[in-house]
């Protein structure tokens, strides 16, 4: 299985170019574990896995993508990536993404773009896109993703796969590079339900790494998966009807909704009034985090040094000058400008207030339904170096996405249907640490 995925990957990343580095070890571990047997009590032994690179790895290099972290490998293991080993996972390889996450559609990457494997001359989405890709192309039955804002379920969305963005703090973002870390999760990607689930069972719970994961305990993800829908209460954010979201995709989360009612539930739209000023927001708050949190880049403890600096000062300057792109430098702009002393009341306080607003809207959502359900994303996966000079045009696709990251919930995005052979995807967000049930709704659904 182990060759086989290898040979697939090589002869697909010819044109999908879904991977920064692929793990040539691999064969040598399958062996390995052709030798001891695999684990029957794991289901995950023996299978392999992408993993996003912006997931730190101690035998493959970690580049989270920017020039920044050229040669660079860690010294230590993520704890997601430490648990699927232990689980007798195969990484098979690190997943192309935007520059250090920040990004909607892989095209941010400093070294390669990927292309969407449902047609090739369209965007993968991102900032996840390698990881959705190469489980789209068929070449692995799951990846690693991260979302800050969309990052798992957006590319899932645009690649026709299972995305599961997790509850914040339900999964240890200990070795995940850090981009907002109030927002930050780990999550899973996969051709089905199920997988994401049995996925999920294993990278969940509390990391003694990482303060913020939830000492909550982990439920078997998959134990609620047949109980259907029958009696559940969806409720149904009008948001999807707006103008901007295309047809089609309308289309898809009213055919979800006839769907729903026929499998017994109750479907009832709900309004979120203050989902829209979500995307400023965050623009706001993940910038300031992001400015703060790539100060660690400076030329001295990771990776590249830029030549020729005269002095220190020189270091940090021309290193952070030549080794960031352009996305990632705008965003250290903005989050270091709405951190200022001028501006924090101004920027950062009332974006603060605006994520209590909007954590409030979906509790009182909760108070009533099991689940909330919309589109993941406005359109099917736009072309590549489509408004690619407009970054607010970018920022937009992640509307139905980032409330999430926002209140912290747990989201997941699932196939929902095509529009001119791209496909659609449909996003159910759930109560806080209620993985359980958004599984058994999308499992009844697919
Ligand atoms: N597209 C959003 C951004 O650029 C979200 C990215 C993410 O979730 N990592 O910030």
């Amino acid at each position: 299985l182990t060759r086989q995925t290898l040979d697939k990957i090589k002869q697909d990343d010819q044109q999908v170019q879904a991977y920064l580095a692929l793990n040539e070890e691999a064969l040598a571990t399958a062996k390995e574990l052709d030798q001891t047997g695999i684990d029957p009590d794991s289901i995950w032994s023996g299978i392999p896995i992408a993993i996003k690179d912006n997931l730190v790895t101690t035998e493959l290099p970690t580049t989270a993508a920017s020039k920044m972290l050229t040669n660079f490998t860690s010294v230590y293991e993520a704890t997601v990536v430490e648990k699927l080993k232990q689980a007798g996972a195969i990484i098979i390889g690190k997943t192309n993404l935007d520059e250090f996450a920040m990004g909607s559609s892989t095209e941010k990457s400093a070294f390669q773009t990927t292309h969407n494997p449902w047609k090739l001359t369209t965007a993968p989405g991102g900032s996840s896109g390698g990881s959705a890709a190469t489980v789209a192309a068929g070449d692995v039955l799951a990846s690693l993703g991260s979302d800050t804002g969309g990052s798992i379920r957006q590319p899932a969305a645009f690649t026709g796969v299972v995305g599961l963005k997790p509850t914040y703090g339900r999964v240890s973002r200990w070795g995940l590079i850090a981009f907002g870390s109030s927002f930050d999760q780990v999550g899973p990607l996969t051709r089905s339900v199920k997988d994401n689930a049995y996925l999920l069972n294993v990278i969940a719970g509390a990391d003694e790494h990482d303060a913020t994961s939830s000492q909550t305990e982990v439920p078997d993800y998959t134990a609620q998966l047949e109980q259907g829908v029958s009696g559940m209460r969806i409720a149904v954010s009008k948001e999807y009807l707006r103008s901007g979201v295309q047809p089609e995709v309308k289309q898809a989360v009213q055919n979800a909704i006839a769907t729903y009612q026929k499998l017994g539930a109750t479907v009832d739209e709900v309004d979120l009034p203050n989902a829209k000023y979500g995307i400023m927001a965050y623009y706001v708050l993940a910038s300031a985090e992001a400015s703060s949190n790539l100060e660690r880049f400076d030329g001295i403890r990771y990776g590249f040094r830029a030549e020729n600096a005269q002095d220190l000062d020189d270091v940090y300057v021309k290193t952070r000058s030549e080794g960031f792109g352009d996305e990632v430098k705008r965003r250290i702009m903005l989050g270091t400008f709405s951190l200022s002393s001028g501006s924090f009341d101004k920027y950062y306080k009332k974006a603060a207030q605006i994520r209590t607003m909007i954590t409030d809207d979906f509790q009182r959502v909760f108070e009533k339904y099991d689940v909330l359900m919309g589109a993941t994303a406005p359109t099917t996966a736009f072309p590549l170096n489509h408004e690619s000079q407009d970054p607010t045009q970018m920022y937009l696709n992640d509307s139905f996405t980032i409330p999430v990251n926002l209140a912290g919930l747990p989201a997941m995005s699932i196939p929902a249907g095509f529009s001119e052979g791209l496909p659609i995807g449909m996003q159910l967000v759930g109560k806080p640490f209620d993985e359980a049930t958004l599984y058994q709704a999308a499992y009844a659904f697919e």
